[in-house]
């Protein structure tokens, strides 16, 4: 079982995501080439769902994943805070019950959905001890930016589905690839999903247990 995380006092029921209130633990294996031990984490069910699909090669990177998710799905609600402002909703000519309703629960919407995504969880440690990429009483200094062929990338998601638009690739193949192999090999990843551009769902299944195997054999030796 995967070490739960130290949670500060305050934050007892918080999703480490997004800071909304969790009931759910969210565990992260390692992989070989992740920079940190197995954690359990508190995060709220829809954290917990996006986290799951979006584990990368390590916590920060799912954890902007999740924040890339959450934007596109609230993209609604975020939108009404770039086209108002709230002195605007309020003097608005639209007076009447309905639409005061209506610009008091956007505005709200809006509020959480962009406290959600600004959210930055707090640093983790395991008993006390910091995790590497840390530093203490900030934010995770942890350089989930990523940077391939002299592009800068703020998330490895986004490198993700660049590469994936410009080059015609299977997006969510090339993210399973990027899992296994580690951040440090995406050129190779980017590499087997151009060669297989087209393969059925069973036949990307058949390659990445192949990886698995290769990676096993590779740590048995
Ligand atoms: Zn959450």
């Amino acid at each position: 079982m995967p070490t739960q995380i130290d949670i500060p006092f305050d934050k007892r029921h918080t999703c480490w995501f997004c800071n909304e209130p969790s009931n759910q633990f969210f565990d992260y294996y390692r992989m070989t080439h992740t920079p940190h031990p197995s954690l359990t984490i508190p995060a709220c069910k829809e954290c917990h769902m996006l986290a799951k699909k979006n584990l990368l090669t390590s916590i920060w990177d799912c954890r902007d994943a999740v924040k890339d998710n959450l934007m596109h799905l609230y993209r609604k609600d975020l939108a009404i805070g770039i086209n108002w402002t709230e002195e605007e909703l309020e003097q608005s000519e639209f007076d009447c019950m309905i639409f005061g309703g209506f610009k008091k629960s956007a505005w709200m919407m809006y509020q959480i959905a962009q406290s959600r995504m600004n959210a930055r969880g707090w640093p983790l440690s395991l008993e006390g001890i910091l995790l590497d990429g840390e530093i203490a009483g900030d934010v995770s200094q942890y350089q989930t930016g990523f940077e391939f062929d002299g592009i800068v990338f703020t998330s490895l998601t986004k490198a993700i589905s660049h590469y994936s638009q410009t080059l015609s690739l299977d997006s969510i193949f090339l993210q399973q690839l990027v899992t296994l192999l580690g951040k440090a090999q995406f050129g190779h990843a980017v590499k087997i999903a151009r060669l297989n551009i087209g393969i059925t769902p069973g036949n990307q299944r058949r390659i990445l247990d192949e990886l698995i195997e290769d990676m096993d054999q590779g740590a048995a030796q």
